[in-house]
């Protein structure tokens, strides 16, 4: 059976209404980069673009977002740096482990500027926010997937009852068009 991602392979639970935020650490030995996240997330997925931290093997990232607020480095921060500054989410990670610990937007333009992206799967909490959809599916294609193998990623992602998308949910794509349509002037 394909591997999609280890917090997903074998089924994953609901997140809890209750659950307040935890700590995300990096894969590091000692001197791990701790991230606090102050809320529940939302909008997590699994996302098969070619730019989303995966862990060794994965075919597919997971991350969820929280706002930007809520999200702050609590130790060994001296060890994060900026992957690519020039992409619109610049992800911070850590320079010995390769873990993203959280990828802000910096451009105050954009629609998801105020929420940070993060990998709960980094978290020892149970309580998260569940996965809900897969995005950005054909890309897993640009990482080295056979075409010819889609049809049974996809089938394997709606049998865990993840939605796949080849951009971002439905939701997601309206919350952008709403943005732009309101900066234009088109919608109030
Ligand atoms: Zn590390
Ligand atoms: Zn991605």
């Amino acid at each position: 059976m394909i591997s999609i991602h280890p917090a997903v392979d074998s089924g994953f639970k609901k997140g809890s209404d209750d659950f307040t935020g935890g700590t995300l650490e990096c894969l590091c030995q000692s001197h791990k980069v701790v991230v606090k996240i102050e809320s529940q997330t939302a909008h997590n997925h699994v996302c098969g673009c070619t730019q989303c931290w995966k862990p060794q093997g994965a075919l597919f990232a997971q991350l969820a977002v929280a706002p930007r607020a809520k999200v702050s480095v609590i130790a060994n921060e001296d060890k994060l740096e900026i992957v690519n500054a020039s992409a619109t989410i610049q992800r911070h990670a850590c320079k010995e482990c390769g873990a993203h610990m959280f990828g802000r937007i910096e451009n105050t333009e954009h629609a998801f500027f105020g929420l940070d992206f993060v990998h709960t799967e980094l978290s020892a909490q149970q309580g998260w926010s569940a996965p809900t959809f897969a995005a950005f599916v054909s890309s897993v294609i640009e990482s080295g997937t056979p075409p010819e193998r889609m049809a049974e990623v996809r089938a394997r992602l709606t049998e865990l009852g993840l939605p796949t998308y080849d951009c971002l949910s439905p939701a997601l794509m309206d919350a952008i068009s709403t943005h732009i349509a309101r900066k234009k002037g088109v919608l109030r």
